[in-house]
């Protein structure tokens, strides 16, 4: 068992390309088979170096480790050339020296019977070569009878060979063409199971025309649906993020982005959250719906926060610390990052969100949030601040038991109930009014930050007061 992963480096890696990756590999996986990576960069146009690199750190982000390559088709042009000579050997390819005007009297004459525009073969008798015609090989396609695609995904999908005209396999420079260099590389790198979007189903029938041609056996096929935008129209830019990396950036976890993946066309009982092992069990390719699933932002959020939150704290501590330095911020300058883990977790969808709502501890705010202030920074709230700044200010064992005993003596002393202390003591502390218990809260900040805030927002209510 032998599967492929085939992206073309003409941008970022896609949710569809990561989607269709991962059945790959689950595929293999499942099956103790192999994966293979490989890079179809013949169009030199359009492929780029960054593509490429974009490409594989996003397979490694995810975890989608390849068992072989990445091969490049580029490295492999002498290898074409030969197939394409060896079908040209057997009579079963032959050059074509039509000209643009020929091609395009064909097509409108097609288009005048309101057929589809198909080339009609005529160079397989014309053997003689033209003046200033460099010609391109074509491919002799069987001209009856049908192909068969037995899909594990779609079905049966039959193609009669009369709809199918014959392909060109090398450009007039003698470059290969996409078809050629996929039906190759699926020979020789001994693919068992192609498994694609189904935006290459039409490619099938020719590749299969191919294959059978070179002698070669036929891999089984697996088409997977495309992924539309929650509007109905094929998943893009305009849906918000489509590119792996972008994900990592947002700060999500890859387990969680390969978790909603795998759930999108398909699904096993009700089941939500697969870990990895669990995929590698229970995925069947066959069982992937043959229908265009929708892409649901909001799930995905969802899903990622469950990961978070059931992740190991040292994972989220490394992403943390990263998102945090992106903020500017060096985690070593604050308290044990997996106590900022521990408090945070449930509080964040991402782990852009976990380090947006963390900056507290690290710096100090220029703003309050002004709802906040207007609620709980008022006069009312200066003796409770006091108070607490005179306790906190003896504190040796700057410890969260020590500071919540601390919070509830002071509202006793008041004979208030604790959240009149705490709430003014949160917005000072966090400029918010939400943030983890004010226990542990303060215990991330530490004494002097502390102490300095509440000096700052007793000096915040002062002046409110005296306006
Ligand atoms: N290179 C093709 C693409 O990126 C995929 C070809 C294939 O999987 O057969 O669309």
């Amino acid at each position: 068992m032998r599967t492929r992963f085939a992206p073309s480096p003409t941008g970022y890696l896609h949710i569809g390309g990561a989607r269709t990756a991962l059945y790959s590999w689950l595929h293999a996986r499942k099956h103790g088979g192999r994966f293979v990576l490989r890079i179809e960069d013949t169009d030199l146009e359009r492929s780029t170096a960054e593509s490429v690199n974009a490409i594989l750190e996003g397979m490694t982000w995810l975890g989608l480790e390849y068992d072989e390559g990445p091969f490049y088709q580029t490295d492999r042009f002498a290898r074409y050339k030969e197939v394409i000579q060896q079908l040209m050997d057997k009579g079963l390819a032959y050059r074509c020296y039509c000209t643009r005007e020929e091609l395009d009297a064909m097509r409108e004459e097609a288009m005048k019977r309101k057929e589809k525009p198909r080339y009609d073969g005529r160079c397989r008798m014309r053997n003689e070569s033209r003046e200033g015609v460099e010609p391109v090989i074509r491919f002799k396609n069987p001209t009856d009878g049908v192909v068969v695609v037995d899909d594990l995904i779609k079905g049966k999908v039959v193609f009669q060979n009369r709809e199918l005209d014959d392909l060109i396999i090398a450009r007039s420079d003698g470059t290969p063409t996409y078809n050629l260099t996929v039906v190759v590389d699926d020979w020789d790198m001994g693919i068992t199971h192609v498994i694609r979007g189904d935006d290459h189903l039409n490619n099938t029938p020719r590749q299969i025309n191919l294959l059978q041609a070179l002698g070669a056996e036929l891999p089984i096929y697996a088409h997977v649906p495309m992924i539309l935008g929650e509007d109905g129209k094929r998943l893009s830019k305009r849906h918000g993020a489509v590119s792996v990396m972008q994900y990592r950036e947002e700060g999500y976890l890859p387990e969680a982005l390969l978790n909603y993946l795998v759930r999108l066309g398909w699904s096993c009982g009700d089941q939500e959250i697969f870990s990895i092992d669990e995929m590698i069990e229970k995925f069947d390719v066959s069982d992937v719906g043959g229908a265009a699933s929708t892409f649901n932002p909001e799930k995905l959020l969802w899903l990622n926060q469950q990961y978070i939150i059931a992740a190991e704290p040292s994972v989220i501590a490394h992403h943390l610390s990263i998102h945090l330095g992106k903020l500017g911020i060096d985690p070593c300058d604050g308290p044990d990052i997996m106590d900022v883990v521990m408090a945070q977790k449930e509080r964040a969808q991402t782990l852009v969100e976990m380090a947006q709502i963390s900056e507290f501890i690290y710096r100090d705010f220029e703003n309050y949030d002004e709802a906040a202030a207007k609620k709980h920074l008022r006069p009312v709230a200066q003796a409770p601040l006091e108070q607490m700044r005179e306790a906190l200010a003896a504190v040796e064992d700057w410890r969260p038991e020590v500071l919540h005993q601390l919070v509830k003596d002071v509202a006793e002393a008041l004979d208030v109930k604790m959240g009149k202390v705490a709430q003014p003591l949160r917005v000072a502390v966090v400029g918010r009014a939400a943030s983890p218990g004010i226990d542990v809260t303060l215990h991330l900040v530490g004494k002097d930050a502390t102490l300095r805030r509440i000096d700052k927002a007793l000096d915040f209510i002062r002046q409110r007061a005296a306006n």
